[in-house]
């Protein structure tokens, strides 16, 4: 079995926490400024922090153009929070300034669960991971107002979708690399290392 490279764009957010996660999901994990180092990996986590923030130095350094085309190439990526703003092929209330990579025919809402004060934590039940639901941490979280005919939903919370998977992009409103729980990230090490079972959820 091979051990799957997978960067984590580490342009602002809680890049080490998800290092941290994959590492221990038997990833290689490694950080990505570079297109040279974006070149290098089997598949990427888009992190949690500020979304038009990664985006303006997703441009800045020059990597949003080959994030776009490794993303449209099949590469399997996985956004957090901020992450998931990245993936969305729309938003409904960019700043001024704001890209996506895309890959999610999804829209989505920035800080849709309320202020910095009003984030919370709530058991997610995620499809595709097996067991007992998943710790949701929710900061200053998106949700996800629709999704197009090719994106599945795998998770919701009182109502909202807050999990997304279209072909090799993930996506997730919440923080699974805050808790000590990896499940999340071992499925996406599998859809990284090109496991068949990774992709039929
Ligand atoms: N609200 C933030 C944004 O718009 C995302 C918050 C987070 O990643 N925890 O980018």
């Amino acid at each position: 079995m091979t051990t799957p490279v997978v960067g984590v764009l580490a342009l602002q957010g809680d890049v080490r926490e998800h290092l941290i996660a994959l590492a221990s999901a038997d990833a290689l994990a490694r950080p990505v400024r570079r297109p040279e180092e974006l070149a290098e990996v089997d598949g990427l986590v888009i992190p949690g922090g500020e979304s038009t923030t990664i985006s303006k130095l997703a441009t800045l350094f020059g990597v949003m153009e080959p994030l776009r085309a490794r993303v449209r190439g099949g590469m399997p990526v996985y956004g957090t929070c901020a992450g998931m703003i990245m993936l969305a092929d729309k938003i409904l209330d960019p700043r001024s300034g704001q890209e996506t990579v895309g890959g999610i025919d999804m829209i989505v809402r920035r800080n849709a669960f309320g202020r910095q004060n009003e984030s919370f934590e709530a058991a997610v039940d995620v499809k595709g991971v097996e067991g007992a639901p998943v710790e949701g941490v929710f900061i200053r979280a998106p949700w996800v107002e629709s999704v197009g005919a090719q994106a599945e939903v795998l998770a919701e919370h009182e109502g909202h979708i807050v999990a997304v998977r279209q072909g090799n992009a993930l996506a997730t409103s919440f923080h699974p690399e805050l808790t000590g729980d990896h499940r999340v990230h071992a499925l996406f090490v599998e859809m990284a290392r090109g496991n068949p079972r990774a992709g039929s959820l």
